[in-house]
């Protein structure tokens, strides 16, 4: 069968070996020993949009509310305009760029895949590290919609956790081997279609092969798997676009659930086009241009701007201009211009 390539054999081993040799480079890092992480994302080679390049620009602002992020959190970032093995063209790309950045960073403990069209709508939450020690993959899902309905919608592959590690390697080994295109996708469209409930027999695609995995070979794979639904690590836009202002009124960023959610997805929104789309393309810009502008305030705000409101691209200023500088007071997420983590 298809192979994402050599198998790799003891990488525990060698990977702690590395990791002995080069104190330079922990795994884990002060304070807190928190992991170190990858955010990994990417987007096609081809330009995106047609002739007005509005997909292109859609791609640059939310790559720009990814490198936000995650210079807020100092998590490390890669987005990839390659496709590594064009068997495994598509969404399933990310699985050979996953292997490929895991074995070239030993010194990343966790890989953080997140999609393109998955915009981080909320700037202060970080995922709760320590939580998922004991496990190897995280993912936005709930238990019983996977292991009991068996459903392709009981996860969501946009946006999940990976450890660097051997399982690791082994899970993206046995979840390459469905994606190959042409017949081979095909025909496991047909077996995915067959052993789960809710899905037709078109061409296999990553987010069904992975509930596959965890529901037809759970011995293997179960326990090391967390399916996390206590906050939005993955969420759905048309629950979220609509509420932003209603969030202001109620919430606070941190909270990273329903009430600001860490993540807002435009799961079935193509914003550079095509036939796939399953939502009208001008409720998915407006919900994207809402979502962009939401988490950015998040960011001006620390420097004293505002968007106008969450449907203009134009900004003003809310805090005066004042010639003591840093006299105010700490603003609540004025912490986010030091992370502390990246003091140490
Ligand atoms: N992707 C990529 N290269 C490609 C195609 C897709 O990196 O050639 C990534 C991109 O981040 C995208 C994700 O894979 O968001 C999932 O692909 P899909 O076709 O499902 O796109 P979406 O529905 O998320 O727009
Ligand atoms: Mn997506």
């Amino acid at each position: 069968p298809y192979s994402l390539g050599p198998a790799v054999s003891d990488y525990d081993a060698r990977r702690a070996n590395w990791l002995r040799d080069h104190p330079g480079f922990p795994a884990f890092v002060a304070p807190g020993r928190r992991p170190r992480v990858l955010m990994v994302t990417g987007s096609s080679p081809r330009r995106c949009g047609g002739s007005d390049g509005g997909g292109d620009h859609l791609l640059l602002r939310a790559f720009k509310n990814k490198a936000d992020y995650c210079r807020v959190h100092g998590l490390d970032v890669f987005y990839s305009t390659a496709v590594l093995d064009a068997e495994l063209s598509g969404f399933w790309t990310k699985l050979p760029l996953l292997r490929a950045l895991m074995l070239a960073h030993p010194e990343t403990e966790l890989l953080w895949w997140v999609d393109s069209d998955a915009v981080f709508t909320d700037m202060a939450f970080e995922p709760p590290w320590k939580k998922y020690a004991r496990h190897n993959l995280v993912l936005p899902g709930w238990d019983d919609r996977v292991y009991g309905t068996r459903s392709w919608l009981g996860i969501n592959a946009g946006s999940f956790v990976i450890r660097n590690c051997q399982w690791s390697l082994d899970l993206l080994d046995a979840w390459a081997r469905m994606g190959p295109r042409g017949p081979v996708r095909y025909a496991y469209g047909k077996v995915l279609a067959q052993a789960l409930s809710d899905r037709e027999a078109y061409e296999a695609d990553d987010q069904s092969a992975l509930v596959y995995l965890l529901v037809t070979q759970p011995d293997r794979w179960k326990e090391k798997t967390f399916l996390e639904s206590s906050y939005d690590l993955h969420g759905f836009w048309v629950d979220i676009v609509d509420r932003y202002e209603e969030m202001r009124r109620n919430g606070k960023p941190g909270l990273g659930d329903h009430r600001w959610p860490l993540v807002t997805h435009f799961v079935g929104c193509k914003p550079c086009g095509g036939q796939y789309a399953s939502y009208d393309a001008a409720r998915c810009r407006q919900g994207m241009e809402r979502a962009l502008n939401f988490a950015d305030d998040q960011i001006l705000g620390m420097y004293g701007f505002q968007h106008e409101s969450l449907n203009v691209t134009a900004v003003r200023r809310v805090r005066s201009d004042t010639g003591g500088p840093l006299d105010a007071d700490d603003k609540e997420l004025a912490r986010l211009l030091h992370p502390r983590f990246k003091a140490a």
